[in-house]
């Protein structure tokens, strides 16, 4: 019974589907779920405990968020402080020293250059933000041609008009229509079987360049900004070639376009370090984040930007009572959030989470490739503490098999995501190797076990 877990835990939760059918859940077959109810009611460190008692390990932190494991005294404790000392604040025309504190904060692990922290609830607003930044950046200094956007196939940047418009997940974009008028550069990922352990080593000059055919067709005067994850998550783990996000910064910069790193997978510790940018060692204009920040017990992100950005909107403010940048959400900065992301980035430092990052990632790279031959894998990738093998498909039903291994695995005391024809492992950062070596196996058995 899991009420045994907490005293104060709410009566055992129905799982008939009659209850379940209000709510109506994201990204998520909603009818499979309520045949199938998989309930997650506790956390603790690495694991879940679902409705039947059982622990399950969290071989994706949460999705893609929660490093640090779950049911942290400290976080939990910074969180309902603040919500008992200010609930909220009003984020337009006031301020509370939380978003303050953690906006130096962050400023501090960011690459030099990147100065001013603008706040959001989530990386689907730090996208659109970041795109309606760099548009309005560009008319401010009398560009207002230049608003084209430029994403990448492969790439996801949330579900908002703006990301998904930039976005280059098919399934994401099909059902709705007219977006946002964008370009995609090619994606980054090797043909299936190429194994590729970390970087691939060749053609990431080449890959960059076709940055330059899209100037070519549409001129830079009317292009305002390029955006990408330094490795992009949701479609598997795709990892830059090297040299490729150099170049796609040399182009940016020669012809006056915006480079934004999409960092809402890669920031605070994942790829090994404090950011994709400081890992690959290249410093986009603008760089959004969002779920490590909190490691996952808020919903925030953000933008952190150039000064140079952030001081041509002030310096064209207009008289001092203006507004410069006519944007923002109701939860940006939330105080409670803000309360969490100090408390997480205080504990990430303490413990140098990015260097635990950097020492177990040999062995995971090791573990993960030990897959290759295994029933149905086609490909496999890594980077840092992530990972995205390629299934073979069924015919017609790519995303099918990925399903029922998520599936099995689950049944099996193993939490991992599917999307597409993959599946993808961001373990906690926390985890030890010998927890890491268990998921790998309970995979592989279930790879061999699965039609
Ligand atoms: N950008 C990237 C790179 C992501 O991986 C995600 C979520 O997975 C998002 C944006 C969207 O974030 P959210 O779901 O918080 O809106």
């Amino acid at each position: 019974d899991p009420r045994t877990l907490d005293a104060t835990a709410p009566a055992a939760p129905r799982l008939d589907a009659a209850w379940l059918d209000a709510h109506w859940m994201p990204f998520t077959g909603n009818r499979d779920f309520k045949a199938r109810p998989r309930m997650i009611v506790a956390g603790e460190g690495a694991y879940y405990t679902d409705t039947d008692g059982r622990k399950v390990f969290d071989g994706l932190s949460g999705l893609w968020c929660s490093g640090l494991g779950h049911g942290r005294q400290d976080i939990a404790q910074a969180i309902g402080r603040a919500a008992l000392q200010l609930d909220y604040a009003p984020a337009f025309q006031f301020g509370h020293p939380a978003s303050f504190e953690l906006a130096n904060r962050i400023v501090a692990l960011m690459p030099e250059g990147l100065r001013h922290v603008f706040f959001t609830s989530s990386g689907s607003e730090a996208a659109d933000t970041s795109l309606k930044m760099a548009r309005a950046y560009w008319r401010t200094r009398g560009q207002g041609g230049k608003t084209r956007l430029i994403g990448r196939e492969k790439g996801y940047h949330g579900v908002n008009f703006g990301g998904v418009s930039v976005g280059g997940m098919v399934g994401n974009r099909k059902a709705f229509g007219q977006g946002i008028e964008a370009d995609h550069l090619p994606h980054t990922q090797p043909p299936a079987g190429t194994f590729q352990r970390g970087m691939p080593q060749g053609g990431g000059a080449a890959l960059a360049d076709r940055l330059l055919d899209l100037i070519a067709l549409h001129d830079a005067s009317t292009i305002a900004a390029v955006i990408v994850e330094p490795f992009s998550g949701s479609a598997g783990v795709v990892i830059p070639p090297v040299g490729y996000l150099q170049r796609l910064r040399e182009i940016c910069t020669q012809h006056g376009i915006l480079l934004i790193f999409d960092e809402v997978i890669t920031g605070f510790g994942r790829a090994g370090g404090w950011t994709g940018a400081e890992v690959f060692g290249v410093t986009p204009d603008i760089l959004n984040f969002a779920k490590q920040v909190t490691n996952g017990a808020q919903p925030l992100g953000g933008c952190v930007v150039t000064a140079e950005i952030h001081d041509t909107f002030m310096a064209a403010g207009g008289p001092q009572y203006m507004l410069e940048f006519p944007h923002g959400y109701t939860y940006s900065a939330h105080p409670v959030a803000c309360a969490a992301g100090n408390a997480v980035l205080q504990v990430l430092q303490q413990d140098d989470m990015p260097a635990r990052v950097r020492a177990l990632a040999p062995a995971f790279e090791r573990m993960v490739h030990g897959l290759r031959g295994a029933r149905h894998v086609a490909d496999i990738r890594n980077f840092g503490l992530a990972a995205g093998f390629t299934l073979e498909s069924l015919p017609e039903e790519p995303a099918r098999r990925p399903y029922e291994v998520a599936m099995k695995c689950w049944d099996k005391g193993f939490y991992v995501r599917y999307g597409g024809d993959t599946i993808q492992l961001a373990p906690p950062f926390i985890s030890t190797e010998a927890e890491l070596e268990r998921l790998v196996s309970a995979l592989g058995d279930v790879l061999q076990e699965t039609a």
